[in-house]
């Protein structure tokens, strides 16, 4: 049996209350478009259980009117006249029925399987991708407060549960459901005597299961909490292994990782315990059924039957009673695991469905325009902005002119990035508004802005392709001619060429290993091929040496030469050149002005100048204060 308890203590807590009756919008919103499969799926699990059920109600009237010839040989719905009056006949005819429900019973098995298949196989696709989408589409904030793999799990564990039901469980539903009303009522009607002592393990089969799942489940749960914490122990090691291998712990890490394998273990050997008793268990009480039938039945067979009964029984019955006592308890067996089926899909539509109704999606205007770029003027008009509820800029006012080069400095933590992701409209902000070409972002279609904007940060993601689809990720339309010249300027054409398959090298995860550099290389190429009309370059040269920064500096000119650009850096050589420098500290722009005025003002500016210089000696001790203080603060962030 398949049970897995469904952690229910998850990141998703808030959209699952979000999500008002999810199964039954499962079914509606994504069940709608599968009807014809939904509607073949269940009436063929009608008649395949049926047929089903038939074989052992033909074998009662083979023995009672041909082999013992007790009573006359009928067949429901067949008039009397076109039977056969001779035993062989009779015989012949009541194997060929028993032929023909097989066959069609075949048939209908498969399409059964076809129909609940293919319905679970369609919805689960449409709610992934659409779940998917509307994640992509969700503010970066969402994205911020969950782990990759929390998000993963929605999209994979939560899916295929749904299909599991969809398809498994709706399987399992209808064939309980047949097979209980099917059985109880035909036993009913050949004797309801015997029909009551049949049913009795009924109640008692299902309060054993409903117990079991109960004991089993946080069982289960233990289980996954522990290789959980399994996994984490050996990846957090084997990631480490170079701090183990000098710090001499091999020992004490052995020690840590067996003591997490002892635990799994434990956890696992107390589920089975539980687990292989259940099955044995449920023999025994359908077992018990089966004997107590077998004797009852058996004497009413005989004439002389027990205490208050008063029917009797052909041998035919007889059999058919005991092979259809029999036929019922596995469906019953089942019941439980349909609850516990139901309740984990019902915990996952939850998720998939609230995650579907997350609110704060950035909106568009109804009537928003695609932005047009004229100048490739920039202007921040008394910005305030927090991802909280304290902000982390505030009140910053400043336009550039089509074609300057803005550069943003500033302490770490001081909201340089955050002022550019408003620019990008990866957030809205609080107050204030920010204008492209005097058009406010958010009054424009949000596609629009960033196809306007390239964007180079300073973490570099690749993806898993060929380095020439890494650089026309995004301009999927250039061509190879264009794709090199773009890596030239960006200074990668080379290390490229020396890879072992050039442009077509594997890259990114799974791929080959691009050092810090080269992967930035190749997102300025990827910005130079997209030939922007605002350049946001987020410490794009921070993780190349001295040498590659001049060259790849050369080459940026050339890219910022007519653009409106803005440029985050901690080397503040890299940007002395710009049109303007703000300085930012705790969200505010503290001094602004060219490298020259500002080292002449001899503020912030002028002090981080000397810092890089290695000038320490010379700095006020205000200076000094106010750096420690500062760390203090981010380090407590972090
Ligand atoms: P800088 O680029 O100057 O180093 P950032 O703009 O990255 O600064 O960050 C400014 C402040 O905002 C920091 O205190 C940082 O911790 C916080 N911050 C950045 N991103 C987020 C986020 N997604 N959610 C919450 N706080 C954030």
């Amino acid at each position: 049996m398949d049970i897995d308890a469904g952690s229910d203590d998850d990141v998703f807590e808030e959209a699952r209350e979000r999500a008002e009756r999810p199964m039954l919008r499962l079914f509606t919103q994504y069940g709608e478009g599968q009807r014809v499969a939904f509607v073949v799926g269940l009436v063929s699990s009608v008649f395949a259980r049926m047929l089903d059920l038939l074989p052992p109600l033909l074998l009662a009237v083979a023995i009672d009117a041909v082999i013992q010839d007790e009573t006359a040989f009928s067949l429901w719905l067949v008039p009397d006249a076109w039977l056969p009056t001779d035993p062989v006949g009779q015989l012949f005819l009541t194997t060929g029925i028993i032929a023909a429900t097989f066959a069609f019973g075949a048939l209908f098995h498969w399409s059964r399987n076809w129909g609940w298949n293919r319905f679970a196989q369609h919805v689960q696709h449409a709610v992934r991708t659409d779940t998917y989408e509307t994640m992509q589409r969700l503010n970066m904030d969402f994205f911020a407060d969950k782990q990759t793999g929390e998000m993963m799990s929605v999209l994979s564990n939560d899916v295929n549960r749904l299909e599991k039901f969809l398809n498994d469980g709706l399987n399992s539903t209808s064939r309980l459901v047949i097979m209980v009303v099917g059985i109880a009522a035909y036993l009913f009607v050949m004797n309801w005597q015997l029909a009551l002592v049949a049913l009795l393990p009924v109640p008692i089969i299902a309060v054993f299961t409903k117990r079991f799942i109960e004991t089993i489940q946080p069982k289960y749960a233990d289980v996954r909490s522990s290789v959980g914490s399994l996994n984490s122990r050996l990846e957090n090691n084997l990631s480490g292994i170079q701090i183990i291998k000098t710090a001499n712990t091999e020992p004490y890490e052995a020690d840590r990782v067996e003591d997490s394998s002892q635990e799994y273990l434990d956890a696992n050997w107390d589920a089975i315990e539980t687990r292989i008793t259940f099955f044995p268990g449920l023999r025994l009480v359908s077992g018990l059924g089966f004997v107590v039938t077998f004797v009852v039945g058996g004497l009413m067979v005989l004439g002389r039957p027990p205490g208050p009964l008063t029917t009797t029984l052909s041998p035919g019955q007889f059999v058919a009673f005991i092979i259809y006592t029999q036929r019922f308890v596995w469906p019953m067996a089942q019941f439980g695991q349909i609850i516990n089926m139901y309740q984990r899909a019902y915990a996952s539509a939850e998720r998939v469905f609230g995650l579907m109704d997350t609110p704060g999606r950035l909106e568009e205007a109804a009537d928003a325009a695609p932005l047009r770029v004229t100048e490739g003027a920039v202007e921040y008009d008394d910005v305030t902005f927090g991802y909280g509820d304290d902000p982390v800029v505030e009140d910053v006012t400043f336009e550039v002119e089509g074609g300057e080069t803005v550069a943003l400095v500033g302490p770490t933590g001081a909201g340089k990035s955050t002022l550019l992701k408003l620019l990008l409209r990866m957030y809205d902000v609080d107050e204030g508004a920010v204008r492209i070409d005097g058009q406010d972002v958010r009054d424009v279609t949000i596609p629009s802005v960033r196809q306007a904007i390239g964007y180079v940060s300073q973490e570099t993601f690749l993806f898993y392709g060929s380095v020439r689809e890494n650089i026309a990720y995004g301009t999927f339309d250039a061509s190879d001619a264009e794709i090199r010249a773009a890596a030239e300027a960006a200074e990668a054409h080379q290390f490229i060429q020396n890879l072992p398959d050039g442009y077509d090298t594997m890259v990114g995860e799974r791929g080959v290993k691009l050092s810090g550099g080269q992967r930035q290389r190749i997102a300025i190429a990827r910005a130079m091929l997209k030939d922007p009309d605002v350049l946001v370059l987020d410490e794009a040269t921070s993780d190349v040496d001295t040498e590659t920064e001049l060259l790849i500096q050369r080459s940026l000119s050339e890219l910022t030469a007519d653009r409106t650009t803005f440029a985050i850096a901690h080397r503040l050589s890299t940007i002395k050149d710009a049109d303007v420098i703000l300085v930012l500290e705790d969200g505010r722009v503290v001094e602004r002005g060219t490298h020259e005025a500002l080292l002449a003002e001899n503020g912030l500016y002028a002090n981080l100048w000397a810092v890089q210089a290695g000038e320490i000696d010379e700095l006020p001790d205000d200076f000094v204060q106010r750096a420690i203080r500062r760390r203090a603060r981010t380090d407590a962030d972090d």
